[in-house]
């Protein structure tokens, strides 16, 4: 038997990077999947691309910051796939900048994808996983910004660090309903996001786009690699199939030794 046989999981910003490679491996582990993302003919595209029979995975339009858009969608996934047994709360964006020129509009943009969409779409789905009585797995993107600070990433290392503080309470009040909470904390992974920062961080920085790579994004990993897809992946299917309270409120780090707890 597959290790997520018949739970019904949401993945959020799904439609993209290392969301969407969860979806994928979940799929592959017998789960039905929830595509959730801003981006709808993206998440409906993926959803087709892996199940063409439509009948394990689908896409829904979410923007998880819009309260009323995160309740429907929950409703929806839940009222089609027969509860929620999963929750990825992964949909996140990255704005780099100096502290002292950051606009405010972006540093409450970054925060409300990040910490507002956690908190919309646990609700949403903690009701769901305390009234079917089976329990539940809530699962976080956090990253080794969870743990660690670095330069032009104030509203994320911020945003970052808070999701594991929302873990553990999790963790804590979901135990008596079996729900359980982790964060995975990834170290670099080439997806759009980080595609993105590269140049931008080479122009604020002043080095080389291959600088960038070497000196400050793999510069304390154990071997110069950067984290992959499926990496992470591995580690969402290992946490949303672990069964038990033994293993919650706590973080794991899939980083190529750059941070070590
Ligand atoms: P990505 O840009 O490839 O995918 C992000 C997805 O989120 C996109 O499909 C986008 O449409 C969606 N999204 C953005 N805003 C949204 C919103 N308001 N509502 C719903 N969906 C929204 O990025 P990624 O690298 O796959 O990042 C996924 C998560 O992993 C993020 O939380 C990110 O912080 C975290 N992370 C990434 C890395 C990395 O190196 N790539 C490392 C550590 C943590």
């Amino acid at each position: 038997m597959m290790s997520l046989t018949d739970k019904v999981a949401v993945v959020t910003g799904a439609a993209s990077g290392i969301g969407r490679d969860i979806a994928k491996a979940f799929l592959a582990e017998g789960a039905k999947v929830v595509i959730a993302d801003l981006n709808f003919d993206a998440a409906n595209a993926t959803a087709k691309e892996f199940d063409p029979s439509g009948e394990r995975a689908m896409g829904v339009a979410m923007d998880v910051t819009d309260e009323a858009q995160v309740e429907a969608g929950i409703e929806a996934a839940a009222a089609r796939f027969g509860g929620i047994d999963v929750l990825v709360s992964n949909a996140g964006v990255q704005i780099v900048g100096p502290l002292e020129t950051f606009a405010f509009s972006d540093w409450k943009k970054l925060l409300a994808i990040h910490l507002d969409g956690a908190f919309l779409t646990t609700r949403a789905c903690l009701k769901h996983m305390y009234a079917q009585g089976r329990g539940g797995t809530v699962i976080y993107m956090g990253s080794v910004h969870s743990k660690e600070a670095s330069v032009l990433k104030a509203p994320y290392v911020t945003a970052k660090h808070g999701l594991e503080g929302l873990t553990k309470v999790v963790a804590k009040e979901g135990a008596a309903h079996g729900v359980r909470a982790n964060l995975i904390c990834p170290g670099f992974v080439r997806t759009p996001l980080v595609e993105k920062q590269i140049p931008e961080q080479a122009q604020a920085l002043g080095l080389s786009e291959a600088d960038v790579i070497k000196k400050v994004m793999l510069k304390d990993t154990v071997d110069g690699e950067f984290t992959t897809v499926d990496d992470v992946a591995r580690t969402a299917v290992f946490l949303a199939g672990f069964p038990t309270n033994a293993l919650t409120g706590q973080s794991i780090v899939v980083s190529h030794g750059w941070y070590m707890q």
